[in-house]
């Protein structure tokens, strides 16, 4: 499919407005009660866009932490370029749309009592629930390597404390010290981010510890957005030289790091080699998180079937899973997606309150992925559900051309931090 960016935008438009069109404006189910479980990405846009939708529902979202710490963006923390406080965000604006914010965790969910149960002994009653845990590790793959190795070898991969105590030792590390990151199994949440990081290391070593290198011991044969990232690293970072700051090892089929010695911070691969870090950062296999299989929501998998069109659960009914925890085939596991699901979601759950037949969604995601100093590049897409609902379809995409000219890499930086700034308005004030 050749698409043209002015076709995409126009078919964007057009996705915007057939959603915009789709939330019906009623009041049949005053006073019913929505509970969202988790109020990160996915959760706390679906809490603000059910309210917008139908400020008659009683709409609670249950979230155990008071700030939300953006995954987006999180790569330039570690590369020193933007501070930890940069990407952090509270609650109130989400009160301010009267969604009732309790900071308590969920325990279980009986789907047929339709309540949720949380830690700190409270129960909530719902007549439709949203769930929206994002991701939990597969601590179960990697000898060696747990959520309290994990303290001292970070996954950085839930944003907060760990981006933290990565930058901290990256900061820490001597000039001449090997980073390795190892790169988890598909499906896992955000795939360019991975590779993304690896630039971002790449550019912090380059400019403060030139003799330093950061090797990615991947679990796949190939990655996403492969040719633009290889382009980038040729480019600004040596990439295939003996010179190179970047290293990606790749292995044949999917096999990844099996296990870790915390003490000497070595990886060991499938293939027998061991590679010691002077910083080591484990990405782990995923799956969705814990509440999910609490609740019965997940397959043999590990995540959660769902009904493409209203993200209802496919193992009970009146919840419904969105964001990464979600089997939303055809779209990535994205900050992106989880908003625009939330949206589809949100004006479905609306609609089933009020007696009505949800329409027919349009669902959108755009990733951009900064490489380095004035250099980054995108992937975007406009879906339609299948006929047959058995998955999302792209209708219009497109992605950064391999000959885009420096003027526009650097554009893309800045569209990058415009978009940062429209989908964190957008879910969180
Ligand atoms: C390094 C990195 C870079 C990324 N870059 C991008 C990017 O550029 N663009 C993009 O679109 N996406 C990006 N992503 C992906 C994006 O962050 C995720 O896809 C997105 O956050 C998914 O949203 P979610 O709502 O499913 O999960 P989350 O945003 O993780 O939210 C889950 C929330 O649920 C809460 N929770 C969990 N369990 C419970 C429970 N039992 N009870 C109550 N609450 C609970 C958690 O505390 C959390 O707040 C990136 C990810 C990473 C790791």
């Amino acid at each position: 499919m050749k698409i043209t960016r002015r076709g995409f935008i126009q078919t964007a438009g057009a996705a915007t407005a057939v959603g915009m069109v789709g939330v019906p404006f009623i009041a049949k189910g005053a006073g019913k009660k929505v509970v969202v479980v988790g109020g990160g990405t996915g959760g706390a846009t679906a809490a603000k866009y059910i309210r917008l939708a139908d400020p008659s529902l009683d709409v609670t979202l249950i979230e155990p932490n008071k700030e939300y710490y953006t995954c987006y963006l999180s790569n330039e923390v570690l590369s020193g370029d933007r501070s930890l406080a940069s990407i952090r965000f509270g609650y109130d604006g989400l009160r301010k749309h009267g969604v009732k914010v309790v900071h308590d965790m969920a325990t279980g969910i009986d789907a047929n009592a339709r309540k949720v149960m949380t830690a700190g002994g409270q129960s909530f009653g719902y007549d439709r629930c949203v769930v929206a845990p994002g991701i939990d590790f597969r601590w179960d793959t990697i000898e060696g390597y747990d959520a309290n190795v994990a303290n001292k070898i970070p996954h950085a991969w839930k944003a907060g404390d760990q981006t933290q105590t990565l930058r901290s030792q990256l900061t820490s590390m001597k000039d001449g010290g090997t980073v390795v990151i190892t790169a988890p199994p598909n499906p896992f949440r955000c795939p360019p981010g991975p590779y993304e990081r690896a630039s971002q290391i790449a550019m912090y070593l380059q400019r403060e510890k030139p003799k330093s290198k950061v090797i990615i011991l991947d679990a796949k044969p190939k990655f996403s957005k492969q040719g633009l990232f290889t382009a980038a690293w040729t480019k600004l970072y040596g990439f295939g030289t003996d010179k190179a700051i970047i290293e990606w090892r790749g292995q044949q089929e999917e096999a990844g790091v099996v296990a870790v010695d915390a003490g000497s911070r070595t990886a060991t691969t499938a293939f027998g080699d061991e590679i010691k870090a002077d910083v080591l950062n484990v990405i782990p296999a995923q799956q969705a998180g814990k509440i999910a299989h609490a609740a019965g929501l997940t397959n043999d998998k590990g995540w959660c079937p769902i009904d493409l069109g209203t993200f209802e659960s496919k193992m009970h009914a009146g919840i419904h899973v969105i964001g990464d925890a979600s089997v939303a085939t055809g779209m990535p596991k994205s900050g992106y997606s989880a908003n625009s699901q939330a949206k589809v979601c949100a004006a479905a759950v609306v609609a089933m309150l009020n007696g009505q037949e949800p329409g027919t969604p349009s669902y959108i995601n755009t990733c951009y992925s900064i490489a380095g100093k004035d250099y980054a590049f995108s992937v975007a897409a406009v879906y339609r559900l299948a006929e047959d609902r058995s998955k999302i379809t792209a209708v219009s995409a497109g992605l950064t051309p391999g000959d885009a000219s420096p003027e526009q890499l650097a554009r893309e930086v800045a569209y990058a931090y415009s978009w940062y700034e429209n989908i964190t308005s957008d879910i969180f004030m």
